[in-house]
């Protein structure tokens, strides 16, 4: 079993960026030249990512509309359905393909995610010697609740993967994928919109751990140090009033009694 994955640089260095203003044209808005698509729905394309950096791995996109500058955060509901429905289809089905130890679902968005390209798009990735899950705890999905039905919790992590403000939303029926991204685009609007620190970047990280569908949701800031050379995680003494306030911008966003 792999512990490491093999980034090429030479690939690497050959990537255009635009998550910065630098006038670089957007790859994604070139509907026409884009090669190897795999799927598509509507304005929502899966297709191989041009630059694979990683070796050993089968590397896609899913760019998630035809406007550059759209984003999950700010979707119509039926765009934000049709986007995560279409995200999670592709990414099980990949799983099913058994040619991967493990396939991941994440998305990059801000300057700070670790992305390249601003237009809105995720990435659903195969590995073939890596296993994501062997590296994760199921305690950092549990926390301070901000919504919970039967089907869906949505929290913030008591205990966090990597530290400080974490948003998870795990799923227990497959029917309520909707609830799900209700969740995930309440989250992405908080840390972007209204959250008590100012922050531009996020990341969506996908989970299918023991059958069950989890997303965490992480504000990206400068990664704590603690955490890089330690791997020590912290967590900040507000959950529970952070969780609070969150309860109530979800009801009001999606009108939930
Ligand atoms: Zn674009």
């Amino acid at each position: 079993m792999g512990t490491h994955l093999y980034f090429s640089t030479q690939i690497g260095t050959q990537k255009p960026v635009t998550i910065v203003n630098n006038g670089n044209s957007c790859p994604f808005c070139d509907v026409d030249g884009l090669e190897n698509i795999i799927a598509r729905e509507d304005s929502i394309i899966l297709l191989k990512n041009k630059y694979s950096t990683l070796k050993n791995t089968l590397q896609t996109v899913i760019i998630e509309s035809d406007d550059c500058d759209s984003e999950l955060s700010t979707y119509k509901k039926d765009h934000l359905y049709k986007v995560i429905h279409f995200a999670i289809k592709n990414w099980l089905e990949l799983e099913l393909r058994k040619d991967f130890k493990s396939v991941i679902l994440f998305k990059n968005h801000g300057p700070l995610s670790g992305g390249t390209i601003r237009h809105s798009h995720m990435q659903i990735v195969g590995l073939e010697q890596v296993d994501y899950k062997e590296n994760i705890q199921l305690e950092c999905f549990e926390g301070a609740t901000i919504y919970k039905d039967k089907n869906v919790e949505f929290n913030i992590s008591s205990k966090p993967k990597m530290g400080f403000y974490e948003f998870n939303v795990v799923l227990h029926d497959m029917t309520a994928i909707n609830n799900m991204a209700d969740c995930i685009q309440t989250a992405a609007d908080y840390i972007l919109n209204h959250f008590h620190y100012k922050c531009e970047s996020y990341n969506l990280f996908f989970y299918h751990i023991n059958g069950i569908i989890s997303c965490k949701i992480i504000p990206r800031f400068v990664t704590s140090p603690l955490y890089i050379g330690y791997s020590i995680p912290q967590v900040t003494d507000d959950i529970e009033q952070v969780a609070e306030k969150l309860k109530k911008f979800h009801q009001q966003k999606h009108k939930i009694d």
